[in-house]
């Protein structure tokens, strides 16, 4: 592991090791809070914290950050652990709940209090926020800050009985009004809220907030290196802060810059309104940059891992060309999918000259750059399906497919001359007849070129699928970005999703996995999808970049 490159995060990891600051360990954790499944982005800090531990032989935690009961679930816990795992990823030990430490929260909040250092204040959130002043003017004292440590301890114990509903009162600490850093002027630690909690029940009615809460798990969890996103650099004072006056442990926070992609929203809340309003079919839509959207699109843990890596770690914020993870998947999956042939929207093609009771098998390839992916038999006869696509009437110039009096190869096969197009009353062709050359199987023609090679099914032999072609959900490189009249909603692509219930498989595919990827000759890369039980296969991505910036 130590031979992957390093970043700005362990050059300052090695120099921690050097001086024996934190006794040489390294022991990081990934924080999510559970609600809403996690995403690409939340891929690189799984990839980046998890990947510190491997390389240091050190630890990560898997801690859900669960002070928010009202917006999270057992549903979102679950996915989250299914989806690291899938990831590649083993977290050390149980996974752990900030809500483990409610009552040690709880007890530092009590500590603060006899220090001097929190009180309780009944300012409503209108005045709360006139106090707390701006960037610009300094923040005035609360009228409540000088009570007594007896007087905020009582208060804070009725807290805790349910004695105040919620928003009556909040327990700050007492930092700084004037503090040219807005979280410092007396953050709000605790406040009442008279909510189930899915871990703890109905034990409490305070809960403490994120920014005191995060410091100390991170504390009594012994981390040495708490990485996060960059929008918690401001935050670090007051983590500082908390664990100082506290006397715990320390570890240090670190921020990184946290993946953009174009064409992409990766915002919990963002996505969970694309699945709230039936944008998409669910957290795991193949279109989602839900780590389990992209399982089911096809994408492999492997070519996120790399990806991740690929795209590195840096302190100021960029945008990633989603390009870039879809190279990273038809990367992989060039190398690792066997090829197979379907016939997307299929025409029929008859063989004149090929006796009707004759079956042939061929064997053929299943991968090109890799004989060890072995062969399988591909059944031939004399009716036929090729894709609608590779037939021209009147072809533009340079075709390299099948025409009237032309010839291609058929991949694995023969090569076919096209003598007549059969049309139905409305004019569209609806059926080839054509002449196989008997001495041209594996052989080319000695006294004519076929113009190129196309894939085919057997018809008597293809079998039903249904296949989901997709494309990016957003058709702007910036749906996310602030328009004065519009919001991402109305940048989706409406064409998205196109649904191919007509498609022909070769009978090989009937014995495939579910999730099992393929390259679709000469049409992209699929996979089976992971939960349909009938042949349904989702397009992963196409076979070259096609979008045209
Ligand atoms: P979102 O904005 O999508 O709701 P979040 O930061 O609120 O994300 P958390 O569940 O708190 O979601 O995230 C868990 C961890 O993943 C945090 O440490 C967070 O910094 C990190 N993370 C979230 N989004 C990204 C991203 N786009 N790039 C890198 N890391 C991310
Ligand atoms: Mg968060
Ligand atoms: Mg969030």
């Amino acid at each position: 592991e130590t031979s992957k490159p390093g970043n700005f995060i362990t050059q300052i990891i090695d120099k921690d090791n050097e001086s024996g600051k934190h006794g040489g360990k390294v022991f990081t954790r990934f924080p999510p809070e559970p609600n809403g499944y996690l995403h690409i982005g939340h891929a690189k800090s799984i990839c980046l914290n998890f990947g510190l531990a491997q390389r240091y032989n050190g630890q990560c935690n898997l801690r859900f950050d669960d002070t928010n009961p009202e917006k999270e679930s057992v549903e979102y816990i679950e996915s989250i652990k299914r989806d690291v795992e899938w990831l590649g990823f083993q977290w050390s030990g149980e996974p752990k709940f900030a809500s483990d430490y409610f009552d040690e929260l709880f007890d530092f909040a009590v500590q603060l209090i006899q220090a001097g250092k929190a009180y309780a204040c009944e300012l409503n959130a209108e005045q709360m926020r006139e106090y707390r002043g701006t960037l610009k003017e300094p923040g005035k004292n609360s009228p409540f800050r000088d009570r007594t440590v007896e007087e905020n301890m009582a208060i804070f114990m009725d807290m805790k009985d349910g004695k105040y509903k919620d928003g009556e009162v909040v327990l700050r600490a007492k930092i700084d009004m004037a503090s040219p850093n807005i979280n410092m002027r007396d953050p709000i630690i605790y406040r009442v809220r008279h909510v189930h909690h899915h871990q703890t029940g109905d034990k409490w009615c305070v809960y403490p907030m994120y920014d005191f809460t995060h410091c100390l798990s991170d504390a009594l969890e012994n981390i040495t290196h708490s990485v996060c996103t960059l929008e918690f650099q401001d935050h670090r004072p007051l983590y500082d802060w908390v664990l100082e006056t506290l006397k715990t442990a320390h570890p240090q926070q670190i921020e990184f810059a946290r993946l953009n992609l174009n064409y992409t929203v990766t915002s919990k809340r963002k996505l969970k309104q694309l699945v709230d309003e039936k944008h998409v079919y669910g957290w795991d839509d193949p279109r989602m940059p839900t780590i389990s959207g992209l399982r089911r699109r096809g994408y492999t843990a492997l070519s996120i891992r790399n990806f991740c890596e690929r795209i590195g770690v840096t302190k100021s914020d960029g945008v990633v060309d989603v390009g870039m993870l879809e190279h990273a998947i038809r990367e992989d999956l060039d190398a690792s999918a066997n090829r197979v042939m379907v016939v997307l929207n299929p025409i029929k093609v008859t063989l004149t000259n090929y006796p009707a009771d004759k079956e042939e098998i061929f064997t053929v390839g299943n991968h090109p750059k890799n004989e060890e992916a072995g062969t399988r038999e591909v059944p031939f006869s004399k009716e036929l399906y090729i894709d609608a696509a590779d037939f021209a009437e009147v072809p533009p110039r340079k075709w390299k497919r099948l025409t009237l009096g032309g010839a291609v190869r058929l991949r694995g096969g023969y090569v076919i001359t096209c003598d007549e197009a059969i049309k139905n009353e409305a004019g569209d062709v609806v059926e080839l007849l054509c002449r196989y050359d008997e001495n041209t199987l594996g052989v080319n023609p000695e006294d004519y070129k076929p113009k190129g090679v196309i894939h085919w099914v057997s018809a008597k032999h293809a079998v039903d699928a249904r296949v989901n072609l997709y494309d990016r959900l957003f058709v702007n490189e910036a749906p996310d970005a602030n328009y004065e009249d519009k919001t991402f909603l109305d940048f989706i692509n409406p064409d998205s999703l196109t649904v191919l219930t007509n498609a022909k498989v070769e009978p090989s595919l009937v014995a495939s996995h579910k999730g099992q990827g393929f390259q679709f000759e000469r049409e992209g890369y699929f996979c089976r999808d992971l939960k349909e039980d009938d042949l349904v296969f989702n397009r992963t991505v196409t076979l070259r970049d096609s979008w045209a910036k």
